[in-house]
């Protein structure tokens, strides 16, 4: 079974040494331009002593900026002398779709967040994803994995945790996803939670928490506070930074259903009625798509499936059928 093969990825870090490493995960890639060659994913561990591990992970898709820039920054930064027990930092997690800037690897068109628990036999991108599933994970006590929208989407910044079947694991991972402190908290929908690393974490009991800050294929200076705040946030709640917790006002935001979602079935162009963050009556228009063929042919309207405000929304101007257009969250009042 490929499940007991060991892994061919090599770490040139040791996970169990105290102080600060950065170094690589060298995974095995035989190609035209290099025989025997490898692909290095940056890595960093902080370690000092007995304590929780945290593993912060950023580039699972290759378009979403916010989590690398903060990572890359801690593992640049996080000094030993800062942290009770171990931080893994894992920047660029599907290192060839980062240096593509691409949402999946040009390598193999693999989705990273829909390969877990991956192969160690697999594809490059399965390699990986069995790495941090059989390695990584089970170092954490506790899991950060940033998103943004990438190229197609943009939401506005909230962190989130999902509801599970287990009420006291889902109340650490609301408390941990509380403390990141985003403008907005989201209790999250998964479209397709199947070979997610959130589906993955949660499974083996971690406290697991996910963002979505911004997206369109870039990063912004707010986004980019939000995540490096966020981060630390995380792991003072862990106990593994000492301080307080900064803590700003956050909106509760729940996903009750599949009406949350408008999904296109036409091609054209996109004029936006609402900008993400307004409010919404259900029934309201949230947007046209406007068919390029004919002058004569009449736009096509996305209404709200409930009420709630806009989280998020399909970035380019252009779509086709099956695309995600625009997603309304329900604000929870008094949160
Ligand atoms: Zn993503």
């Amino acid at each position: 079974m490929s499940a007991h093969r060991a892994s061919s990825i090599v770490a040139s870090v040791d996970f169990d040494a105290d102080g600060i490493q950065r170094g690589h995960l060298r995974l095995p890639f035989s190609r035209n331009e290099s025989a025997w060659g490898n692909l290095m994913i940056p890595i960093a561990v902080i370690g000092n002593g007995r304590g929780p591990t945290a593993l912060l992970t950023g580039g699972s898709h290759g378009d979403e900026y916010e989590g690398p820039i903060a990572l890359a920054e801690l593992a640049r930064k996080l000094s030993p002398d800062e942290v009770s027990g171990r931080v893994v930092i894992l920047p660029f997690m599907n290192y060839p779709a980062f240096r593509a800037g691409t949402r999946l690897s040009p390598i193999d068109g693999g989705n990273l967040n829909r390969l877990f628990p991956g192969r160690p036999d697999g594809a490059i991108t399965e390699k990986i994803a069995d790495y941090v599933e059989r390695v990584l994970l089970p170092m954490a006590d506790i899991v950060l994995d940033f998103h943004s929208g990438g190229r197609t989407l943009d939401f506005l910044p909230f962190a989130a945790c999902h509801v599970l079947d287990d009420k006291e694991h889902e109340a650490r991972c609301r408390e941990a996803r509380d403390a990141f402190s985003a403008p907005y908290s989201m209790t999250m929908l998964e479209i397709d939670a199947a070979g997610m690393l959130d589906s993955s974490a949660e499974a083996l009991g971690k406290v697991f928490v996910t963002t979505e800050l911004g997206g369109g294929g870039t990063a912004s200076a707010r986004t980019v506070k939000i995540a490096k705040r966020g981060a630390r946030n995380v792991m003072k709640h862990a106990g593994i930074l000492c301080g307080e917790i900064e803590r700003g006002p956050s909106v509760l935001l729940d996903m009750p259903g599949p009406e949350c979602f408008s999904f296109g079935d036409s091609e054209g162009f996109v004029e936006p009625a609402v900008d993400l963050g307004a409010r919404v009556k259900k029934g309201d228009l949230l947007l046209c798509v406007h068919p390029h063929g004919h002058l004569g042919e009449r736009p096509r309207e996305y209404r709200a499936g409930l009420s709630g405000i806009l989280a998020a929304r399909h970035f380019p101007g252009l779509t086709a059928p099956g695309d995600c257009l625009a997603v309304v969250a329900v604000p929870q009042e008094g949160g």
